[in-house]
């Protein structure tokens, strides 16, 4: 399922932030390198059609889609020269999907900035390139074996060449996630050798309340990362959130002028910036959301819920929740004409509900 690994600098905010995803209670401390262990969280991707589905088929349980957050911690200026905690973050961002990095645009003077002041540019440019300096230390250490192994092996000249061109393009201060396809390399060889910054990267701008409306300030932001995406809001007001009944919590938000907590969006643009999409299940023992790469065929989409689905895949039927909605109920929608019967060329769509016929 999908992770994401969040990463930034000492004491901007990601325990806070990290607490009011997972309502873990883990240490946040003023004070650099609070965050010492790795955490875990997973969270559900909020999704109203749930509840829907859940009321129409008198459904048991809600089973959203899952986003697992690991909050990386150690990763400072200097790690990949052994300042802090060294490499030792290393292994847990390697199971990340993708990256977020957590970005302190709040000013309170009370909170000690691990360089002594706030500058979003700055911390950006730390964190790449402690990730480009981890990912040319691997590529060293494994050029010299991947040469030799491409003289003796055919099949091994591909990865020595990407890996070779790889380095090149660290080199210049670029990550391969955004330098990688413009310069022929593929990426996919590379595979083996777990480079962080072939990941995609997202981020998070931790800013005060007071600036959640200042699009300019928020535009000057968003311009640092694009066109990678960017999320914006106050972790200690999310943090607050999620400690308060929804209707307060629906106040809180409408003060500061968001639609939705920062979280629900940081999830979203999650699902988003790795291309996935959800299609849903529902009966009597639950309404369900399961996560598919866009593009996914009806087939794979079975494999999610069980391999024996995909192998033993004989057709879907499908209506979309739209017209499940508007139809009522099953009957109507198949009276309608809306419940299709796909095979296994149907291109998944966000959105479908979904009952697979298998022979497994
Ligand atoms: P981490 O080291 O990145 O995990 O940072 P923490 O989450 O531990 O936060 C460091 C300090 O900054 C704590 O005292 C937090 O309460 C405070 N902090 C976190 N987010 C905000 C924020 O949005 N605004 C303000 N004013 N303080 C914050």
């Amino acid at each position: 399922s999908l992770t994401i690994g969040i990463v930034g600098l000492p004491n901007v905010g990601k325990s806070t932030l990290f607490n009011a995803l997972t309502k873990n209670d883990v240490l946040a401390a003023n004070y650099p390198f609070a965050t010492i262990e790795p955490n875990v969280g997973v969270v559900g991707l909020r999704d109203g059609r749930l509840q829907k589905l859940a009321a129409l088929y008198d459904s048991q349980k809600i089973v959203p889609a899952p986003v697992s957050f690991v909050d990386i911690a150690g990763l400072v200026r200097g790690a990949s020269k052994g300042q802090g905690r060294g490499n030792a973050f290393l292994a847990n961002i390697r199971d990340a999907s993708a990256i977020c990095q957590v970005v302190r645009a709040f000013s309170d003077p009370n909170v000690v900035h691990v360089d002594g002041k706030v500058s979003p540019a700055d911390d950006i440019e730390t964190i790449n390139t402690e990730l480009i300096l981890a990912d040319l230390q691997t590529i060293e250490k494994a050029l010299p074996r991947l040469e030799k192994e491409a003289k003796l092996r055919k099949d091994r000249a591909g990865i020595a060449a990407a890996a070779k061109a790889a380095g090149e393009l660290l080199d210049q201060g670029i990550t391969l996630y955004a330098g990688a396809a413009a310069a022929g390399i593929d990426v996919a060889e590379l595979r083996e050798l777990h480079l962080l910054t072939t990941k995609p990267f997202l981020y998070v701008f931790n800013v005060d309340e007071e600036e959640l409306n200042n699009a300019a300030f928020l535009d000057e932001l968003r311009a640092l990362v694009a066109p990678a995406e960017a999320v914006f809001m106050d972790a200690k007001v999310e943090s607050e959130l999620i400690d308060l009944p929804e209707d307060e919590a629906r106040e809180l938000l409408e003060s500061i002028g968001q639609p939705e907590p920062g979280l629900d969006q940081l999830i979203r643009v999650g699902f988003r910036t790795l291309g996935l999409q959800t299609y849903l299940t529902a009966g009597p023992k639950e309404a369900r959301a399961w996560t598919i790469p866009i593009g996914a065929t009806a087939p794979e989409a079975a494999g999610v819920i069980h391999s024996d689905f995909q192998r033993g895949f004989i057709k879907a039927e499908i209506v979309s929740y739209d017209d499940l909605m508007a139809a009522g109920n099953m009957p109507a929608a198949k009276a309608a004409g809306k419940v299709r019967i796909e095979g296994k060329d149907y291109i998944m769509q966000d959105g479908d509900v979904v009952e697979f016929r298998h022979g497994a």
